[in-house]
């Protein structure tokens, strides 16, 4: 049997009644044990089994971060079904897209959602719905609670469809990314391995559970380890610092490493007994990367990965390797990556071009978009990422930008990546973002907006200056915008769609 949850139970320790999950917030505080979790999802996935749901049913998640919305993923797991997990901040006019799109035979939504959400099912032909609430009420656990306890996990191959997990939506309308047993469990292990998890780490929970980083790396790696998670329902950075002596692993987006700095608390004593900080996601900036090391005494482990793919790279675990800020790191193992220019030739070490990869990590394609898919995997079956990068001599991965993040300006190529780079080396800068911005002469104008570091005095026009000496001058932003923040989302990935809209007017 290649069923993930098949896999995952049998890392639970042997003794059930001991401590799995330690809810943080929320409340009452709560202590979940293996048992709960092996009971829990006996029911539900038993609650699963009633309807009778033809083989490879979708069941959509669109609820609060809880505990057992954890159970929820696994029962689905444990009944033979496909998870489908949706950000909770999506809205009616999403959940209709994302509904009409995995046409799911089920829909678990929050409480509060449940009328319009309902409806949109129902129209679409979906055939239950559930409700869930971050406190344990709504009518899946109230049906579930009626479900005998013991369940045997269905039986799936590794090929078979385990998760339809849709993209962030960063570059264009979010794809489902279809994701197998075997898919997830072999990275699941190579995480496992290159990362030493432990049975007596604990882990200190606090990303959303409907993206990859919270699921497949961080719940399911303590999971697969055994290991006890402290649960943040909701990122509370005093709160994370307050438990960080008691825990060994944190997993965050570099946003939440920025507001875990803006801490006091947060000091080489509070740190002492943790083993492993990761990053991804997005990208790490170098300042939180050299500010957490000074600060906590701690080098944070950046890797790399995707809906698609889950995790391609990570810096080495072991601190002699060295870990290496902005970079991704070499390939986990089983993994290949390759660079490729514009007309797909392979390019040596060391230059950009987009980066292709292959193992057994990488989804099947997405989700009935059978030419998308075809598209994006190259003609000898690598898949293309859309991110720009380049692989050193030695095989370390660095991330410079997305492919289609391209601004063509009076007929000429800008690649934002070169150009923020660029920006960020300039005195007060702390980073920017380049986008294209409609012009009348040039089609599109190149236009940046830039974030100070505190109490620094930039202006446009320096900035213009020291770039006009550096690049071409096609390259050089039309206008400089400064802004306190660029906006990001929950993910902590930079939405340059909002930076386009809010800057369309800027030129007529
Ligand atoms: P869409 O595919 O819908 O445009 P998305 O690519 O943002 O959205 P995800 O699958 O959630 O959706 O994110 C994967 C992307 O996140 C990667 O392709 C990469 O661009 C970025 N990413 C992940 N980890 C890192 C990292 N450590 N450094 C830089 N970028 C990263
Ligand atoms: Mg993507």
């Amino acid at each position: 049997d290649q069923n993930l949850f098949s896999a995952l139970r049998a890392a639970f320790p042997e003794t059930l009644d001991t401590a799995a999950i330690e809810c943080a917030d929320g409340p009452q505080p709560l202590v979940y044990s293996w048992r709960d979790l092996e009971r829990g999802t006996a029911m539900i996935a038993n609650l699963l089994g009633s309807l009778a749901l033809p083989p490879h049913s979708r069941v959509l998640m669109h609820v609060d971060k809880s505990v057992e919305a954890l159970m929820l993923h696994l029962a689905v797991l444990r009944a033979g079904h496909v998870v489908v997990p949706l950000n909770i901040a999506y809205q009616a006019a999403e959940i209709e897209y994302f509904v009409a799109d995995a046409e799911p035979a089920v829909l678990v939504c929050t409480p509060r959602h449940f009328g319009w959400a309902s409806r949109i099912a129902f129209q679409a032909g979906t055939a239950h719905v559930f409700t869930l609430g971050d406190d344990r009420r709504g009518t899946l656990l109230d049906r579930a609670g009626f479900q005998d306890d013991q369940h045997v996990p269905v039986r799936r191959k590794a090929s078979d469809l385990a998760a339809i997990v849709y993209t962030s939506g960063t570059t264009g309308r979010s794809k489902g990314a279809m994701l197998s047993h075997g898919n997830l469990l072999s990275n699941a292990r190579v995480l496992h391995e290159a990362w030493g998890w432990r049975r007596d780490d604990v882990l200190i929970h606090v990303l959303p559970i409907f993206h990859v980083h919270g699921l497949f790396v961080a719940a399911q790696g303590a999971l697969l380890a055994g290991a006890r998670m402290i649960w943040f329902a909701r990122f509370d950075a005093a709160a994370v610092v307050a438990r960080l002596p008691e825990a060994t692993v944190f997993m965050g987006v570099p946003t939440l490493y920025g507001r875990l700095l803006a801490e006091p608390g947060l000091n080489r004593e509070s740190c002492a007994g943790m083993r492993l900080f990761v990053s991804g996601s997005a990208p790490l900036l170098i300042e939180t990367f050299r500010a957490w090391r000074n600060r906590s005494g701690h080098t944070i482990l950046e890797r790399y990965g995707m809906s698609e793919t889950v995790m391609l790279t990570s810096n080495p675990y072991r601190p002699e390797e060295g870990r290496r800020g902005g970079t991704v790191g070499p390939a986990l193992p089983g993994v290949g990556i390759r660079v490729r220019g514009e007309r797909g030739e392979e390019l040596a070490a060391g230059e950009i071009g987009g980066l292709e990869v292959r193992g057994p990590n990488v989804f099947s394609g997405y989700w009935r978009m059978p030419e998308k898919t075809a598209e994006e995997f190259s003609a000898d079956g690598w898949f293309k990422t859309g991110d720009l990068g380049r692989v050193d001599a030695d095989g370390w991965v660095s991330i410079v930008g997305r492919s289609k993040d391209l601004v063509i300006s009076g007929g000429f190529n800008v690649y934002p990546a070169e150009i923020e780079s660029l920006i960020n080396e300039l005195a007060g800068v702390v980073e920017s973002a380049v986008i294209g911005v409609p012009h009348p002469d040039f089609g599109e104008a190149v236009v940046a907006v830039v974030v100070p570091r505190p109490g620094a005095a930039l202006d446009g026009a320096t900035i213009i200056g020291a770039l006009r000496e550096r690049i071409a001058h096609f390259k050089v932003p039309k206008q400089v915008l400064v802004q306190p923040e660029l906006p990001r989302n929950t993910m902590g990935k930079v939405q340059k769609n909002l930076l386009r809209d809010q800057h369309r007017g800027l030129f007529g």
